[in-house]
């Protein structure tokens, strides 16, 4: 028996496919598990989290984990923004909108 690899060319169309008819926690993992965390993201404390999953995926405590890349949810600075621009559906399927406002807030 060997471990089946992740393809990491996987289409829009075969993880929509992989994804059909499981919950919505177990297709965000899924997911995850096909293309990879999502660059959305979202932080608390020095802690950050996948914003698609919500594992976490890294701490700035320890100087891992850079962020660079990221948009960070709720931040809606330039960076973000500017990163959001270079997002794919590998980042943003089943990811919340990073700039949504909260109601009531
Ligand atoms: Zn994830
Ligand atoms: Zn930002």
């Amino acid at each position: 028996m060997s471990v089946e690899v992740i393809k990491v060319d996987v289409t829009l169309e075969e993880c929509q496919a992989r994804v059909v008819g499981l919950d919505s926690e177990t297709q965000k993992a899924v997911v995850c598990a096909l293309v990879g965390h999502s660059r959305i993201k979202s932080t608390a404390m020095w802690y950050w989290y996948c914003g698609r999953c919500e594992a976490q995926v890294g701490d700035s405590l320890a100087g891992i984990y850079e962020g660079t890349e990221d948009v960070v949810i709720g931040h809606d600075c330039k960076t973000c923004w500017n990163n959001y621009g270079k997002l794919t559906w590998r980042d943003t399927f089943l990811a919340p909108n990073p700039f949504a406002r909260q109601e009531g807030a």
